[in-house]
């Protein structure tokens, strides 16, 4: 072995990201640098700094006209709903309408179609700036086989930082819940199955690439005891919990005849107000549950493209932050968005929050906060989300060039989600990059467009035979 001064082991780094216009670190200072550089080596950030002394690494990408970024983090999707999206037979119905056209399709669910699905739906979250996603995967059918591992392999070969949730559904509709039978499992198998796979993928440490989180799907398709023995179950492996809630004025509705108790209140009896908790959604809590959501330290997934395509309604997004409910983005869908791109998010955080409070009421850089600290927050981790050195290298850098950027040059952050559309010129996860130059890195697009196609093609067929 060679002996090498100590200045050269630390002077050399795996990668250099290099000429941003600005980094956006979102460190606790809110620091911004101009023409600044990234450092990573080992998958972390280990230096960084503004124009000048960029230091030498293996391999540099140029960030020349972009913003920098933290990796973009997704609080909420059903990505395997990309088999099935604008899906023409459910266009226009409401959320129950919706869902009722839906789980006798997504009862094809198997192993091929889970990697498939999630290898194009965590490639699209790339391309839109995202580095760690969760999945809601709450189907799944009899004989259907190992769907989170599958989805997990495809996060792997990737190289996504992935947080798959095991949602299941235990309320069918001969029980009184809203989905077909052909979808639910009973309680024992849901709780046994959760715990094999936290056992098998969940990494608890820093830096973790696959963490895994408990999920009933809905007050509307899970009994009170299941939810409740989840809750359990989560504390003893102490693993985070994700379910939807106050998505839907139906939700309400079905509580209060069933429950005899609003969404929130059933929320809470059952265990899950605390901060081991994030929810899809919560359009709609009233003045008290915002605060009780606040006291508990429970996290919102805010979802503005599918609250808006679902006509559902605009979130107390203003009012949760305000009161200090950690708010992350979420995409959703993927049949329910049908288009999985964070900036798309982002830039929907911005507009639903200033039609709904007014222009003072967001900017860009608390979109930005929520897109990354936020979403951080409801995933329970502190080495993502932030550029800082000993996180994560989870980075993005957006081109804020061409024709869609003329003539912004006052202020690249508001910039950011007021022009375009954008996607990643560079998403790097963990110090590797994904995308590069605005394209995927792995060779396998068409190959996986391919077998997508296949597997959408015949579960339409199916579906409209
Ligand atoms: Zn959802």
């Amino acid at each position: 072995m060679t002996a090498q001064p100590p200045e050269a082991a630390t002077a050399r780094y795996d990668l250099l990201v290099a000429g941003a216009d600005l980094i956006a670190t979102m460190d606790a200072e809110r620091t911004e640098m101009r023409g600044g550089w990234v450092a990573i080596r080992d998958g972390r950030i280990a230096a960084l700094g503004p124009a000048g002394h960029e230091p030498d690494a293996t391999d540099t990408v140029l960030a020349s006209g972009c913003l920098v970024t933290p990796g973009l983090v997704n609080t909420h999707h059903h990505i395997y709903q990309n088999l099935t999206r604008a899906f023409a037979p459910a266009l226009d119905g409401d959320l129950f309408d919706w869902l009722r056209t839906l789980y006798p399709v997504w009862s094809r669910l198997d192993e091929e179609a889970s990697y498939v699905s999630a290898w194009v739906g965590l490639a699209e979250l790339a391309l839109g700036g995202c580095t760690t996603t969760t999945d809601h995967l709450y189907v799944h059918p009899r004989g259907g086989g190992d769907l989170i591992t599958a989805e997990i392999e495809a996060a792997r070969d990737l190289g996504m930082r992935f947080h798959p949730t095991r949602g299941s559904m235990s309320l069918s509709e001969k029980d009184g819940g809203l989905p077909p039978d052909s979808v639910v499992q009973d309680d024992d198998e849901i709780l046994a199955d959760s715990e094999r796979l936290v056992h098998r993928h969940h990494d608890p440490a820093d830096g973790a690439m696959v963490r895994i989180a408990l999920a009933p799907c809905s007050p509307f398709s899970v009994t009170p005891e299941l939810m409740r023995r989840t809750a359990e179950l989560a504390e003893r492996l102490d693993v985070r919990l994700h379910t939807h809630l106050a998505e839907d004025r139906d939700e309400d509705e079905f509580c209060l005849a069933t429950l005899g108790k609003r969404p929130l209140e059933h929320f809470e009896d059952v265990g899950w107000g605390g901060a081991r908790s994030w929810v899809a959604h919560c359009i709609f809590p009233n003045d008290a549950e915002i605060g009780r959501l606040a006291r508990w330290g429970t996290g919102v997934a805010h979802c503005p493209s599918s609250n808006q395509l679902i006509g559902g309604g605009l979130a107390p997004i203003r009012e949760m932050r305000d009161r200090g409910v950690p708010v992350g983005l979420g995409c959703d869908g993927s049949a329910s968005t049908d288009c999985a791109s964070m900036w798309v998010e982002a830039r929907g955080a911005l507009l639903l929050a200033r039609l709904r409070g007014g222009p003072a009421a967001m900017r860009a850089r608390e979109v930005l906060e929520m897109a990354t600290l936020g979403g951080a927050a409801c995933l329970g981790r502190t080495d993502i989300g932030r550029l800082e050195v000993g996180s994560v290298a989870d980075l993005v850098c957006w081109p804020l060039e061409g024709v869609a950027f003329a003539g912004a040059l006052s202020d690249p952050v508001e910039a950011w989600l007021r022009c375009g559309p954008i996607g990643a010129r560079h998403t790097i996860v963990h110090g590797r990059p994904v995308v590069r130059d605005g394209a995927l890195v792995s060779t396998k697009v068409d190959e996986m467009l391919r077998r997508h196609r296949a597997i959408a093609t015949g579960w339409l067929a199916a579906a409209t035979a």
